[in-house]
């Protein structure tokens, strides 16, 4: 017999007031606000948003919530309910690519990236907190990201991500592509972390009860309906609690190899391989005969093979075929395992052990080598398929995986 654990969301009241009171209680006033952003799942598009290609992620309930003040000179102090090293201190002046290290460096880089696009940013007091498991693949960090931005964009009054609708929809969709865009500089430029940009774009543009289909290579997005329980199923998360040492490594060899096998095609993204008319096959036999062909095919046919899944799992909403969206789960995994090579032991065995406890379809999510994967399950049958997945992972000697139940929530706020 094997208990479950499970992550469970916090109600956004709670959140915004334990935000609330680690800002009393470390700087001893008030915050002039708490915003929050959430996690995110991709249903699928995996190691597509480097490449223009297509994805297809949902805004988790799990958020994180900043706690936010003004201040009149450029001193940023923050403080993290999950970084026990107490409050961190920078001075804007000084933050520059390089100079900021470990999680301060997605705060600061924050206000560093408005800055840089011309934004008048000052300093500022936070006090984050967060249910969104870090490290798991739910992109803990864009969420990050996403609150302080949309904080200082309030206490800043800069006027550039608007508001939330009551039903859970972005009023300026627009506005909050910037926003996505310059969380990515922060990530990548003073976090040090290569990311694409869906993390970010789901956090601050995705919509509740909805899927965003995600165009990497224009930035536009289609909110499409993503409604499980009224189809009587669920989506649920399994994060592995694996964390494998050589990810940024590995995610960095991947780029790098999906922009060689661009270079020698000449196209400027492999979307273009994806979307060409005559398919990919003449694409993948020119790189085949290359010195290391037998890996870039695999990479390439891994890209242009998710693209087109999204594209069939989009269609298979829209025309409300929900468990049809099964088997291009089961697909996706397949080929980020075999042919793109970023799944790892205790994601083959979250997706098997789903699957053999009755999952419609199930993957892994993110980026890979670790983190959460996904499974599509009927909703009397989630606690059912989590026991399965536990009793899995004891078996093996796993590391006891924790459980999540996805549903679409709305963005950052
Ligand atoms: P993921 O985004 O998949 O959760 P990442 O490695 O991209 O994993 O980001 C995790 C990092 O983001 C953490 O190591 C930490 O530096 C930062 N981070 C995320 N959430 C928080 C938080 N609540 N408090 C402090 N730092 C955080
Ligand atoms: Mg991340």
């Amino acid at each position: 017999d094997t208990a479950t654990v499970w992550t469970a969301a916090w109600d956004r009241p709670a959140g915004e007031e334990r935000a609330r009171e680690l800002f009393d209680a470390t700087f001893g006033t008030a915050p002039d606000g708490v915003w929050s952003a959430p996690g995110r799942v991709n249903l699928i598009g995996e190691h597509t948003d480097y490449n223009a290609g297509l994805a297809l992620p949902v805004a988790l309930p799990h958020r994180t919530y900043a706690a936010v003040a003004r201040r009149d000179d450029d001193l940023v102090r923050l403080v993290s309910a999950q970084e026990p090293s107490g409050v961190r201190e920078v001075r804007l002046a000084h933050a520059v690519p390089g100079a900021v290290r470990g999680w301060a460096a997605y705060v600061v880089g924050v206000a560093w990236a408005l800055r840089e696009a011309g934004h008048d940013v000052g300093g500022f007091d936070v006090a984050i907190d967060s249910c969104v498991p870090f490290g798991a693949g739910l992109s803990s960090s864009a969420a990050l990201e996403a609150s302080v931005a949309v904080a200082l964009d309030a206490v800043h009054g800069l006027g550039l991500a608007g508001g939330v609708d009551a039903d859970g929809a972005a009023r300026d969709d627009a506005g909050r592509a910037r926003v996505a865009e310059l969380c990515v500089r922060a990530e990548n430029e003073m976090a040090g972390a290569p990311t694409g940009g869906m993390d970010q774009a789901a956090s601050l543009r995705a919509r509740a009860g909805h899927a965003l289909l995600l165009d990497c290579r224009d930035g536009g997005v289609r909110h499409v309906p993503f409604d499980l329980a009224a189809h009587g199923l669920a989506l649920l998360v399994v994060d592995t609690r694996a964390e494998h040492s050589h990810v940024d490594g590995e995610y960095a060899q991947r780029r790098a190899a999906c922009e060689d096998a661009a270079r020698r095609l000449g196209v400027a993204s492999l979307r273009e391989v994806a979307d060409a008319a005559e398919g990919t096959g003449a694409a993948l036999a020119a790189l085949a005969t290359a010195a290391d062909g037998d890996v870039l095919v695999r990479r390439v046919r891994h890209v242009t093979s998710e693209i087109a899944r999204v594209r069939a799992f989009v269609e298979a909403l829209d025309a409300g075929d929900v468990p049809a969206v099964g088997p291009l789960m089961d697909a996706s995994h397949a080929s980020l395992r075999d042919d793109y090579e970023v799944s790892c032991r205790e994601l083959d065995v979250a997706v098997d052990a789903t699957l053999a406890a009755g999952a419609l379809g199930a993957r892994m999510t993110g980026g890979g080598f670790g983190g959460s994967a996904i499974a599509l399950v009927r909703a009397a049958d989630v606690d059912a398929v989590a026991t399965a997945v536990a009793a899995a992972f004891a078996a093996r000697g796993l590391a006891t995986p924790a459980f999540a139940v996805a549903v679409a929530g709305p963005p950052a706020a």
